[in-house]
């Protein structure tokens, strides 16, 4: 079976390049690729583009945090419509990785709980489990391949992530 490619004009993904500086700009390429080297993040994410929309906002996104207050998000996907929303500027900034690659990173997240069957019920911790380890799972793929096949080289110059040596990954 032939795996699932993303293209990097899907215009399905506009929101995000336009988010980025359009698709020419580093970390939307940088993101693509990565996608692109965890054939099971290419197809969940084809999956999920075909039945929702993701979207990326360049102002800060704000969500209840655990005692009630409003805090920062980097993502939010809605329980009922399954919509993504990515928020730029509330990326997190980690130092060892590149910018498409945190994106990559919030996204599989986000896809976790999109493709939870009880999101809609809002499974709290439960489904912020499930949602890291569906990003452990498509992120783990992407690292090793790219280390593997000496793709791990962003746009800009530089790695996508600093891999350790011994589990090519962050
Ligand atoms: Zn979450």
């Amino acid at each position: 079976m032939a795996s699932t490619i993303i293209n990097l004009n899907d215009p399905r993904l506009a929101s995000l390049a336009s988010a980025l500086g359009g698709v020419t700009s580093a970390s939307y390429q940088d993101f693509i690729k990565i996608i692109n080297a965890s054939p099971p993040y290419a197809q969940q994410l084809d999956s999920f583009l075909g039945i929702a929309r993701l979207m990326v906002s360049k102002e800060s996104l704000n969500l209840p945090g655990a005692d009630g207050v409003d805090v920062p998000a980097a993502g939010r996907t809605d329980p009922i419509s399954k919509e993504i929303l990515l928020s730029i500027p509330n990326l997190p900034a980690e130092s060892m990785k590149s910018q498409g690659y945190v994106i990559a990173q919030v996204l599989a997240h986000e896809l976790g709980h999109a493709f939870d069957p009880g999101l809609e019920a809002g499974n709290g911790v439960i489904g912020e489990a499930r949602a890291e380890i569906n990003a452990y799972k498509l992120m783990s793929e992407a690292d090793i391949n790219l280390v593997r096949n000496a793709q791990n080289v962003s746009a800009a110059g530089g790695e996508l992530f600093r891999a350790n040596k011994d589990t090519s990954m962050p």
